[in-house]
Parts: C-alpha cells; structure tokens; sequence
C-alpha cells in the first residue's frame, strides 16, 4: 500500500511538472510570437440577413506555432493576459485588421465595410490605450466609424467608471462599441444606460439550443427587444443551422454569426467572400 501511495504520488507529482512544463514553454513561445510573425488573423463575416451582404467582419487571432500547430485563441489569450503580452498583442492586431479592412475598402469599392476587434480586460490597464487606437486609425487611414470594438460584460464591470470613461472618449471619437457574449457575464443591466454602447452580441450558448429550449427562446426574444428598445444593433453569434437562422429572422433579429455563412477565414479567402458580397 505503501509503494502503491508512492507511486501515485510520483504519477501526480510528474503529471503536474509536466503540466507545467507546457505551460511554460507554450508562455515562453509566446513571448516571441510577435517577432517571429506567427500570428494570423483570420475574419468571419457578419451577415445582414434581410440583404445578404457583409457589413462587417470580426478580427479573430490566430497563433501557429513552429512545433505545436495551430493553437486556440481559448487556450492562449489567457496566458497573454496573464503575462500582460496581449497589450502589445492586442495592439499588433488592431493595426493589421484596421489595415487589412482599409485595404479591402479601396479594393473591392466597400467605403462603409466595419471591422470588430476583440479588447480585453487587461488592455484598459494600459495607460494610453484611446491613444493608441487613434494611432491607428491615423496610421492606417480608416475612418472611426468603421472600427467597433467588442468588450464583454466582465470586462465593463471591471473597474466601472474607469471603463465607461474610456468608452466614451473611444465612442466620442466615432468608434462603436459591443457587449461580446451578452448574458453571460455577471453584470447589471443598468450600465446598458451608463455605457457607451452601439451593439449587444448574443451568445453563442443561447443560439444553440433557440429552436429546442423555450428558455433559451425567451432569453434570445428578451435580449432583441431590449436591443431594439435601446435603439442598438443586435448581432447572434455562432448560428450553425437554417432553423436558428429563421427564428431568428422571425425575432427580427438582423445580423448574424456563425459556420451557417461562414467560419474565421483567412485574409485571401475573406476577399473572396467580400468580393462577392453576397451570403445567403
Ligand atoms: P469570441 O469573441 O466570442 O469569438 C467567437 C468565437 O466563436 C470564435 O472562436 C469563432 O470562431 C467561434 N464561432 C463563430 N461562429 C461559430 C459557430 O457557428 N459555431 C461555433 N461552435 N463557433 C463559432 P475563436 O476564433 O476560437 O476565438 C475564441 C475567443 O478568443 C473569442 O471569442 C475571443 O474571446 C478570443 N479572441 C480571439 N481573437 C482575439 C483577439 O484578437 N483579442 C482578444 N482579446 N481576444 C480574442
Ligand atoms: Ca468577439
Ligand atoms: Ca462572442
Ligand atoms: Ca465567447
């Protein structure tokens, strides 16, 4: 019993350094990523569903890394918040997709083509962050009207008036701003008053089971009529079948997400997307 003891803790103990080990060597990599241009963004199109066209695209990272592959946003944006990388991360893809999405303006003639960029919490703690984003703007020539960016409620709730401050001078200088994952976060519904915000991004969770759970019916029905009665945008995210995609349409809910038109492509195949202009 004795050995047999010793030898789960050798097993456990070994699985842990192992862990670690991972983790330390995928946080390592991570610190030249950047510099070695191992990251990507790819683009997934958000449909106007009553045209079909593409009013904008969402800017989603991606990370290839030389030995492991192709490793998710889930499991790296939280070690680069935690090591405080994804500022500079942040910043490098906010100019590219800014760029990216100027670009395809002059080249496919799309003046009023958006992007939505990802913040996360750990950007607001950086010191300049409004000036950076008027950086690129600047830089890359894109209007501000054309950038939205997607915050989630536990990134508003943190550091409230903090936040909302930096919402508003972003908002005042034309750049939109979305709830990403709405109804998932622990927040209060007053600061829908309070904040800054042009768009309420249903979640994923709550699209998936629309057409089978009268719950997540009612949560999606509540969540386009407080949108409409706020006079915001409403985006479903993650719409994977033509069902969800007519009650949807029934709910009034006009744009959407999700692998039904599109998956996050890469910036050659989302031109081609674009050129056409046209899903659905
Ligand atoms: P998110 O912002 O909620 O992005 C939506 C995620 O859902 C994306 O996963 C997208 O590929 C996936 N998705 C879209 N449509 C469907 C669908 O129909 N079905 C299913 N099952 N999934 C769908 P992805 O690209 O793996 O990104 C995961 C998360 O990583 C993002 O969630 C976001 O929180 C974070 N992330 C990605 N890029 C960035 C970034 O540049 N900066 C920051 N801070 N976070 C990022
Ligand atoms: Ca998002
Ligand atoms: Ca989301
Ligand atoms: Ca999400």
């Amino acid at each position: 019993a004795k050995s047999k003891g010793r030898n789960c803790y050798l097993f456990y103990n070994s699985d842990i350094t192992l862990r670690t080990t991972e983790l330390f060597v995928l946080e390592n990599s991570l610190y030249y990523a950047l510099e070695k241009q191992e990251f990507t963004i790819h683009y997934q199109p958000q449909v106007n569903i009553t045209t079909g066209k593409i009013p904008k695209m969402e800017a989603l990272l991606r990370w290839q890394h030389p030995e492991l592959g192709l490793i998710s946003p889930a499991k790296f944006i939280p070690l680069a918040e935690e090591t405080g990388l994804i500022v500079a991360i942040g910043e490098w893809v906010l100019r590219n997709a800014c760029a990216q999405t100027k670009y395809w303006q002059k080249l496919l003639g799309l003046p009023s083509l958006s992007i939505a960029v990802n913040l996360s919490a750990r950007q607001f703690q950086q010191i300049n962050l409004v000036e950076m984003v008027q950086q690129v703007l600047t830089e890359t020539g894109l209007a501000p009207e054309c950038l939205e960016l997607e915050v989630t409620e536990s990134t508003a709730m943190k550091n409230m008036e903090f936040t909302k401050d930096i919402l508003t001078e972003l908002h005042q200088m034309g750049v939109s701003i979305s709830i990403d994952d709405f109804g998932t976060g622990y927040s209060s519904l007053s600061y829908l008053k309070n904040f800054p915000i042009d768009t309420l991004k249903i979640d994923r969770s709550f699209v998936q089971d629309l057409t089978t759970s009268t719950h997540d019916a009612a949560i999606t029905t509540a969540i386009i009529t407080l949108a409409h009665g706020l006079n915001l945008a409403v985006v479903a995210e993650g719409v994977e079948t033509e069902e969800q995609r007519n009650l949807l349409l029934v709910l009034k809910c006009e744009l959407m997400q999700g692998y039904l038109f599109s998956r996050a492509v890469s910036a050659e195949e989302a031109t081609r997307l674009l050129k056409y202009n046209k899903l659905r």
